[in-house]
């Protein structure tokens, strides 16, 4: 019998987890040729996710948990239970129940045509703010037009992966990760299956706008080296206009003797070019912090408890 293993990224669940656990597994329970194995990474939670994954693991032998040693943010958690699966397949879902858990259903029966991930897409935003919705579709207009890894608009991280396609993307070990562009990047036939956002209904969202906007600039960056070159062109773009200018004021001097009252163009020539300068200067920054922060090769996630010694223990003795 093959496995699909469940890999729920945590942090801050404490309300919403176990009833994640009864609805997904009144799902996976009418499932019968394969075996089902949860996941549960907590990301360094601050309220008692930790303590309920415990208690529903001391229940549930399927279940394992791997706790951080602080919050390292969802795309660490998600590697990290990509990291510690070992099922022929494996499905990412959110904890909150915006990913609905009958929906692994139609994953499998993608599987089964021979796909190597089937992914879920929202066809619509329902209860998400005209803003954010804006600045998403925005996002993926400027980052597919920029880079070669084309993100498709409302795919979201609930999806099933051949194993294959596991070990593809944990052979990108970056340390700033960027799931959506490296689900992208690795390949593979991906079939998507759109469904209707549901609102959560429990706990609050994690994300901020500013948080998302940072999440913005990090997807572009990840995945494509454009604004360096747009860079390049605006100076290539600014030393012609100021060579055409050059030529243009020496043949006024030259002719007309020279022209006492330049002070606007001054100004204005020294304000936009310590704008513009300072603007790739920040860019030239993005891209080396990004350097700076993957030299260090620090490891992607620490690891405080687990309950994976257990599991190995008891499936030794089984042995
Ligand atoms: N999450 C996480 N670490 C974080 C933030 C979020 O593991 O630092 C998890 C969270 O517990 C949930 C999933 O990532 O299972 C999605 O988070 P959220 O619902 O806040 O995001 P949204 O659905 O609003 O995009
Ligand atoms: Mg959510």
């Amino acid at each position: 019998m093959k496995t699909i293993d469940l890999v729920v990224p945590c942090y801050n669940e404490e309300e919403v987890l176990s009833f994640f656990y009864k609805e997904t597994n009144r799902v996976v329970s009418q499932i019968s040729n394969y075996t089902f194995h949860y996941i549960f990474v907590d990301d360094g939670s601050c309220d008692h996710t930790l303590s309920v994954m415990q208690e529903l693991a001391s229940k549930h032998p399927e279940i394992t948990y791997l706790s951080f040693s602080r919050n390292f943010g969802k795309e660490s958690a998600m590697y990290a239970g990509l990291k510690h699966s070992v099922g022929d397949y494996v499905v990412v879902m959110d904890a909150d129940l915006q990913h609905p858990p009958s929906m692994i259903i139609d994953m499998i029966a993608g599987i089964e045509e021979g796909y190597d991930c089937v992914a879920a897409r929202r066809s619509n935003r329902n209860g998400e703010s005209p803003i954010r919705s804006f600045f998403s579709r925005q996002f993926y207009r400027l980052s597919n037009r920029m880079s070669d890894v084309k993100m498709a608009y409302g795919a979201v991280d609930f999806r099933m992966m051949t194993r294959q396609m596991v070990d593809s993307i944990l052979e990108l070990s970056e340390v700033q990760r960027f799931s959506k562009g490296i689900f992208m990047w690795v390949g593979y036939n991906t079939k998507w299956i759109p469904y209707q956002n549901v609102e959560r209904t429990i706990g609050t969202t994690k994300w901020s706008f500013w948080g998302l906007f940072k999440y913005a600039i990090d997807g572009i960056t990840s995945f494509s080296v454009a604004p360096l070159r747009m860079v390049s062109g605006i100076g290539f773009t600014i030393s012609m206009i100021a060579f055409i200018y050059i030529i243009i004021t020496l043949v006024q001097t030259l002719f007309f003797g020279i022209n006492v009252p330049g002070y606007v163009t001054t100004l204005c020539a020294v304000l936009f070019l310590g704008g513009i300068i300072e603007f790739s200067i920040g860019i030239l920054g993005e891209y080396i912090s990004r350097i700076y922060m993957e030299t260090k090769d620090r490891p992607i996630y620490i690891i405080k408890t687990s309950n994976l010694k257990e599991i190995k223990k008891s499936s030794e003795k089984d042995s």
